[in-house]
C-alpha cells in the first residue's frame, strides 16, 4: 500500500481556537492556562483524526507549537537566550511566551520569515556559551497523548542544519567561518537526548524539516549536513529528511551515501528535480513525493499529478510516500466553513483537509489503477478544464494594458535630489521629521464596527459615519502628539491586502481561510484568481477625508503590487509576474487619483518584498527585476512634488540594497528597533541613496521604549545615515497595540526626534535631502 502522510497540519484550528486560547491566557483570563493546554490537545487530537480518517497510518506529531515551531525546538533543547534567566528544563509557559513577545525586562527575540513564505518564526540567539542540555519534555508528552490516543507517530522536528541556518550569531566570530556550526556538535547531543526519548517511546519514523536544502549552503554548510545526518540516525528511530520550498537535486548523492531511511521532495515547486533523485535515490528507501501544494489552494490536478508518481511507484513500490509538497502551515483547515463562496470559484480550491482527500485518490490510483478512482479523476479534469475556460478569469483590456507598458511610465520625472527639494518646498518638513507606519491600534470597538457593517447590521452611512469618528481621533491624537506627517490609521481595514482585493475584480474571499502568521496572528490571504481590474477609486475619500482634518500632510497609505500578489493565493495558470503588473497599474491609478485630490505624500507598502526572493541566488535578479518594475509602474505615475514611501519589515535587507534603491522611493521605513539598529549598517554601507526611517520603537511588544533609548539608537542610525536623510519612525504599523503604550511610546518618539533637532543644532534645518545628495 502506498503511504500518504503530511509534513505537519496547521496548527491555529479551523475556528481560529487556538489564537483565541491564547489570547485570553494573555490577558488574564485563564490564569492558570486550563483552557488554553485543554485547546491545544483537543486540536491535536483532531488533526490527528482527519490524518486517521484521511487514511494515513503515520499521524504526525511535532507540528504543533504553542507560538512557533522554532522556539519550540530551542525550549525542547534549552537553548534560550541567557539574557531571560530561564530554566529551560522548568520553562513555563508564561515564559515561553516570554522568549516570543518580550517582558518588563527583556525585548522579545527576533523573528523573520520562515524561507519563502509569510509565517514569520522566532529567530534562536546563538554565541559560543549557548548550550543544548535539554529543555520542556512537551514534543515527548504530544507523542504520548497521540500513543494514547491509538496512533502510530512519526514525530517532526526542524532539523538541525535548518535550525542553525535560520539562527542569529551573537558572539565574536572569526572571518571566514560562520559561527554558527562550531554549536554542531553540541546541537547533535540535544538532538540525540529528543530522539532517546522518541526511542522509548517505540516513535517509528523522525521526519527533519530541512527546507535549508533547498537554499545556497556554502561548503562549510553542506558539510555539516554529512556530519549531522551520519551522527544522528543512530537511535533506532527511522528518520526521513523533508526538503521543501524549491529542489535539493544537488544533494542527491550526499543523501544517498548518509545513514537516513528516506527523504522528501517538493515536486510542486521543483517537479524537475525528480530524475535526479529517481537516478540517485536507493529504492529500498523511503521517497516522499510532495505532489500536491501546500503553499497554495488550488485543487491538484490529478491526473497531471499522476504521470510522474507511476513510474516512481513502479521503483519504488511501498517505500514511495505521497504528502503535500510542504507543511499545511501555510494553507487554511477547511472549505466545508465556506458557504459564500462563489460556488464556481469554490469548485477550484482545495484546503487542507480536501488535500488530506486528494492524497487518498492518488494512493489508491497507485495501489488500484485509474479505474479504481475513476469518477474522482473525472472530476478533477471538469474542473481543471472548467477553471481554464471560465469568463470570469479574462479582462482582455487589462492584458492588453500590460503589454503596453513603457519604459516611461517606471522612471519618476526627475531623480532623488531634484524630488526631494520640490517636495521639501511643497511641504515643509522639520529636520528628523517623525511619522507612524500607517495603522492605530484596532480597538475591539472598531472590530465590532466593521463586523456589524459586514453583517449588514450597520448602514454604510452608520459605518462611514463611525470610520470617520475614528479618522478624527487619530488625527486628533496625531496633532497632540506633534506628529510631522500624519496617517489616517486604517480604521477601515481588517487586512492590507484583503482590503485592497475586495474592490478589485479578480480575488475571492473566504470566511474563515485563515493562515497563521505569527503567533496569534492570523491572515486571511485573498484569492487571487483572474485578471485585475481597479474598477474605482479604493481609498480616496478615506484619506481626502483625513486631510481636511490637518493642515499637516496627510500620508495616503496603498499596499503595493508585490505585497498583494505574496500574500494572497495567487493563480498558478499565468506567471506571477504577469500577475504583479496587473496589480501594478490598479495601485499606479489608485497612487494618480491621490495626487489629484491633494494628497502630498502616498506610502506603498511592500512589507513583503523580501520574501518574494527565491531561495536560491540564482533566480534573484529575475525576480527583483519584476518586481521591482512592479512597484515603479505602481508609484512613478507622480509629479516630483508628490512624495512617495515606501515600508518594509521582518525581513533582512542587505543582500537586495540594490534593488531597494532601484524601487527609488523618496522615503523608506523600515523595521530595526529590535535588532538596534542592525538592519541598517547595511544601508549606510551601500550608500542607499534616499531618505529611511528606521524603526525606533518595537511594536511588538508592549514596552515603551524610553526617550532615551530611541535617542541611542538615532544616534546610531545617524553614524550610519546622514541625518538630513533621516526619519523617525515606529518599525510598524500600530494595530495590535493598545492606545495606552501607543501614546506614551509615540510621545517619547516625537520628545526624542525634538531632542536631538536641538542636540544636533538641526532646528532651522532647510531642504534636508537635497543638500545631502
Ligand atoms: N501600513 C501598514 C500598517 O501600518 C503596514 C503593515 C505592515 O508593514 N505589515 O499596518
Ligand atoms: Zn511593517
Amino acid at each position: 500500500m502506498t503511504q500518504t502522510h503530511i509534513l505537519g497540519f496547521p496548527r491555529i484550528g479551523a475556528q481560529r481556537e487556538l489564537k483565541h486560547a491564547l489570547e485570553s491566557f494573555w490577558r488574564g483570563d485563564d490564569p492558570d492556562a486550563a483552557r488554553l493546554v485543554d485547546t491545544g490537545r483537543m486540536l491535536r487530537a483532531r488533526h490527528w483524526q482527519a490524518q486517521r480518517d484521511a487514511g494515513q497510518t503515520l499521524v504526525t506529531v511535532g507540528d504543533f507549537a504553542w507560538y512557533d515551531h522554532i522556539l519550540s525546538l530551542c525550549v525542547a533543547l534549552g537553548a534560550l537566550p541567557r539574557r531571560f534567566g530561564f530554566d529551560a528544563r522548568q520553562l513555563s509557559l508564561s515564559e515561553y511566551f516570554a522568549l516570543a513577545r518580550g517582558n518588563a525586562d527583556q525585548p522579545a527575540m527576533d523573528m523573520t520569515k520562515w524561507f519563502d513564505t509569510n509565517y514569520h518564526h522566532l529567530v534562536p540567539e546563538l554565541d559560543a556559551h549557548t548550550r543544548f542540555d535539554g529543555g520542556v519534555t512537551w514534543l515527548w508528552d504530544e507523542v504520548d497523548e497521540a500513543q494514547a490516543l491509538g496512533h502510530p507517530v512519526k514525530a517532526v522536528l526542524p532539523g538541525p542544519i535548518t535550525l542553525l541556518w535560520v539562527s542569529r550569531w551573537y558572539g565574536d566570530s572569526q572571518p571566514g567561518q560562520d559561527p554558527r556550526l562550531s554549536l554542531l556538535p553540541r546541537l547533535l547531543s540535544g538532538y540525540r537526548r529528543l530522539l532517546d526519548g522518541l526511542q522509548a517511546r517505540g516513535v517509528a519514523w523522525v521526519q527533519f524539516d530541512e527546507p535549508a536544502l533547498c537554499a545556497d549552503l556554502p561548503p562549510d554548510w553542506l558539510a555539516a549536513v554529512s556530519q549531522a545526518y551520519a551522527a544522528l540516525p543512530t537511535t533506532g528511530v527511522r528518520t526521513l529528511v523533508a526538503t521543501s520550498f524549491g529542489t535539493a537535486a544537488e544533494h542527491a548523492e550526499r543523501l544517498a551515501g548518509l545513514p537516513i531511511d528516506g527523504v522528501h521532495l517538493d515536486l510542486v515547486r521543483a517537479p524537475e528535480q525528480l530524475d535526479a533523485w529517481l537516478a540517485a535515490w536507493p529504492r529500498d528507501r523511503v521517497l516522499s513525493l510532495g505532489v500536491v501544494d501546500g503553499r497554495n489552494i488550488w485543487r491538484t490536478d490529478l491526473r497531471r499529478a499522476l504521470s510522474p508518481l507511476k513510474a516512481a511507484h513502479a521503483l519504488w513500490g511501498d517505500r514511495l510516500w505521497l504528502a503535500p509538497s510542504c507543511s499545511l502551515l501555510h494553507v487554511p483547515v477547511s472549505l466545508a466553513a465556506e458557504t459564500r463562496l462563489d460556488p464556481e470559484v469554490r469548485s477550484w480550491l482545495a484546503f487542507a483537509l480536501d488535500k488530506l482527500d486528494e492524497l487518498k485518490v492518488l494512493a489508491q490510483a497507485l495501489d488500484e489503477g485509474d479505474d479504481a478512482v475513476a469518477s474522482a479523476l473525472q472530476h478533477s479534469d471538469a474542473v481543471a478544464a472548467g477553471r481554464r475556460a471560465s469568463p470570469r478569469v479574462t479582462y482582455r483590456a487589462v492584458q492588453r494594458r500590460v503589454a503596453d507598458v513603457s519604459a516611461a511610465m517606471t522612471q519618476r520625472g526627475s531623480p532623488f535630489a531634484e524630488r526631494a527639494a520640490r517636495q521639501q518646498a511643497a511641504l515643509p518638513l522639520p529636520a528628523l521629521p517623525t511619522t507612524t507606519i500607517g495603522s492605530f491600534p484596532q480597538t475591539a470597538e472598531i472590530r465590532r464596527t466593521r463586523a456589524a457593517y459586514r453583517r449588514g447590521e450597520l448602514s454604510a452611512e452608520g459605518y462611514l459615519h463611525r470610520i470617520r469618528d475614528e479618522i478624527r481621533q487619530a488625527v486628533r491624537e496625531q496633532e497632540a502628539l506633534g506628529l510631522d506627517v500624519l496617517v489616517h490609521g486604517e480604521a477601515e481595514r481588517n487586512d492590507m491586502v484583503e482590503y485592497f482585493g475586495e474592490q478589485l475584480f479578480g480575488f475571492a474571499f473566504t470566511e474563515h481561510g485563515w493562515v497563521q502568521s505569527y503567533g496569534s496572528r492570523c491572515v486571511k490571504p485573498p484569492i487571487l484568481y483572474g485578471d485585475v481590474l481597479r474598477p474605482e477609486p479604493m481609498t480616496v475619500e478615506t484619506t481626502r477625508f483625513a486631510q481636511s482634518l490637518t493642515d499637516k500632510p496627510m500620508k495616503g497609505m496603498l499596499t503595493g503590487p508585490v505585497t498583494l500578489l505574496q500574500w494572497s493565493f495567487v493563480r498558478d495558470d499565468q506567471p506571477r509576474e504577469t500577475t504583479a503588473l496587473q496589480l501594478a497599474l490598479a495601485v499606479r491609478d489608485e497612487v494618480r487619483d491621490l495626487e489629484q485630490a491633494g494628497i502630498r505624500v502616498i506610502q506603498i507598502d511592500e512589507p513583503a518584498f523580501r520574501e518574494g526572493l527565491p531561495l536560491r541566488q540564482r533566480d534573484w535578479a529575475h525576480y527583483l527585476d519584476w518586481a521591482v518594475r512592479a512597484f515603479r509602474l505602481a508609484s512613478c505615475g507622480v509629479r516630483d512634488e508628490t512624495q512617495i514611501h515606501t515600508h518594509m519589515c521582518y525581513s533582512e535587507f542587505n543582500d537586495i540594497l540594490p534593488a531597494i534603491a532601484a524601487m527609488d522611493a523618496d522615503v523608506i521605513t523600515i523595521e530595526t528597533a529590535r535588532s538596534a539598529m542592525a538592519l541598517l549598517d547595511g544601508f549606510g554601507a551601500f550608500d542607499y541613496p534616499n531618505a529611511i526611517g528606521p524603526g525606533v520603537y518595537d511594536i511588538h511588544s508592549p514596552r515603551v521604549p524610553t526617550v532615551e533609548a530611541m535617542t541611542t539608537l538615532l544616534a546610531r542610525a545617524a553614524d550610519v545615515i546622514p541625518v538630513a536623510r533621516l526619519w523617525v519612525n515606529p518599525d510598524c504599523g500600530l494595530k495590535t497595540r493598545g492606545w495606552p503604550e501607543t501614546r506614551a511610546a509615540l510621545a517619547n518618539m516625537v520628545a526624542a526626534a525634538r531632542l536631538l533637532r536641538a542636540r544636533w543644532g538641526l532646528e532651522r534645518m532647510e531642504a534636508p535631502p537635497a543638500q545631502a545628495a
